[in-house]
C-alpha cells in the first residue's frame, strides 16, 4: 500500500535503535515534505558516516587522515591513566566535564548478564598490549567508568580481574552518581564530582 521508496525507508529505519515501524513511517512522510535540497543533505549526512574510522587504540570514532583519534594523538594527555567506558557517548559526557586528561578505552555496550563478549575481550587485550608495550607493563591508574548498575558492577569485577597486575590503582566512577543512573545522562557537575571523588 505504501509507495515503494517509503516502504524501503520504513524497513531500514525501523531497525534502528528506539525507532519502530510507526516512528519510521512518520519520519518518511515528514522527510518527504522537506523538499529536494534538505533531503539530499540528509542522505549525504548518512553517507558521510561511512568515512568515520574507529581508533585502533581507544576505539573511539574519528575522521582520518591520522592513524589514531585526536585524544590518543594528544601528547598533553596522560597515557598511563585510562578510563574504560561502555559507549562513545559516555566518553563524550566525560570529556565535557574537562576534568579528565587521561586516555580512554571504549569497551562497547555491556551485556546484562555480566559476561564480556569476544569484541570486548579483544579490546581489553589490546589495552593490555599497550600497557606492556608503552607503559612498561603497568599503568598508573585505570578508571572503570561503567554505569552504577548491577551489571555495571558485575562487568567491573570481571575487568578488574583481567587487568590485575597491570595497574597500580584501579578506581571506579560512581560516587555521587545515582544508583542505576547513566553516565551519558548525568549532568556535568555530578559527573565532574564523580571524577574528582573517584575511589
Ligand atoms: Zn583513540
Amino acid at each position: 500500500m505504501l509507495p515503494k521508496p517509503i516502504q524501503n525507508f520504513v524497513d531500514l529505519f525501523a531497525k534502528l535503535p528506539s525507532i519502530g515501524p510507526r516512528q519510521a513511517t512518520r519520519l518518511a512522510f515528514y522527510i518527504k515534505t522537506l523538499g529536494d535540497a534538505p533531503v539530499a543533505d540528509l542522505a549525504k549526512a548518512v553517507d558521510d558516516l561511512r568515512n568515520v574510522k574507529i581508533c585502533p587504540q581507544c576505539f573511539f570514532s574519528y575522521l582520518g587522515p591520522k592513524n589514531t583519534c585526536d585524544i590518543c594523538n594528544n601528547n598533553q594527555r596522560r597515557k598511563d591513566i585510562i578510563a574504560i567506558v561502555e559507549k562513545e557517548t559516555d566518553l563524550i559526557s566525560l570529556e565535557k566535564t574537562k576534568k579528565f586528561s587521561g586516555r580512554y578505552l571504549v569497551l562497547g555496550e555491556l551485556k546484562k548478564d555480566g559476561v564480556l563478549d569476544s569484541l570486548q575481550k579483544l579490546r581489553l587485550s589490546s589495552l593490555k598490549k599497550m600497557i606492556d608495550k608503552d607503559l612498561g607493563g603497568q599503568a598508573e591508574e585505570i578508571i572503570l567508568a561503567m554505569n552504577p548498575t548491577t551489571y555495571g558492577d558485575l562487568n567491573a569485577a570481571l575487568i578488574l580481574q583481567d587487568l590485575k597486575g597491570r595497574v597500580k590503582k584501579i578506581s571506579r566512577l560512581g560516587i555521587g552518581l545515582p544508583t542505576g543512573g547513566e553516565i551519558e545522562f548525568a549532568d556535568e557537575d555530578t559527573l565532574g564530582n564523580a571524577i574528582d571523588n573517584r575511589g
